[in-house]
């Protein structure tokens, strides 16, 4: 069901409890600022999550609210997954919901990674 992306930030969401370790992932990363897992139903070859650690209910939220480290910290470790993936020939797109109209589902902040082959047109016509 899609949400609003805005907080108050609700610590029930299913990728926060990923994040404490109460439900188990595929983890391909994780660093101070970063935790990046395979989505559960990909669409892609590669599909792969990448999550802040701290508690952000969308990109509305996080680059309103975190702190310059957080982001430069996150973005980095972002760019620094799909190089060490191997991704950057012959590429990868990134994608954030945020909202309703966006069909954002998961209400903690994070980027989807998709590769492996091309990717088509930026937007589904539906
Ligand atoms: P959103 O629509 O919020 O941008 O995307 C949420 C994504 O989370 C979806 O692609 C969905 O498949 C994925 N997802 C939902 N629940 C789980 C889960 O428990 N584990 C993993 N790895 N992915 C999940």
């Amino acid at each position: 069901m899609p949400i609003s992306g805005l907080p108050p930030y609700d610590d029930t969401n299913i990728f926060a409890r990923i994040l404490r370790g109460e439900i188990p992932c595929k983890k391909v990363y994780e660093d101070a600022w970063a935790l990046a897992f395979h989505d559960i139903n990909p669409q892609a070859p590669t599909h792969v999550l990448i999550i802040p650690k701290g508690n952000y209910c969308s990109f509305a939220d996080f680059s309103a609210t975190a702190t310059e480290a957080e982001i430069a910290g996150f973005t980095r470790a972002i760019g620094k997954i799909a190089r060490d993936l191997g991704l950057e020939q012959p590429g990868y797109r990134l994608l954030a919901n945020m909202g309703a109209d966006s069909n954002q589902e998961v209400p903690h902040y994070h980027v989807h990674l998709f590769a492996g082959r091309p990717l088509g047109r930026m937007l589904s016509s539906a």
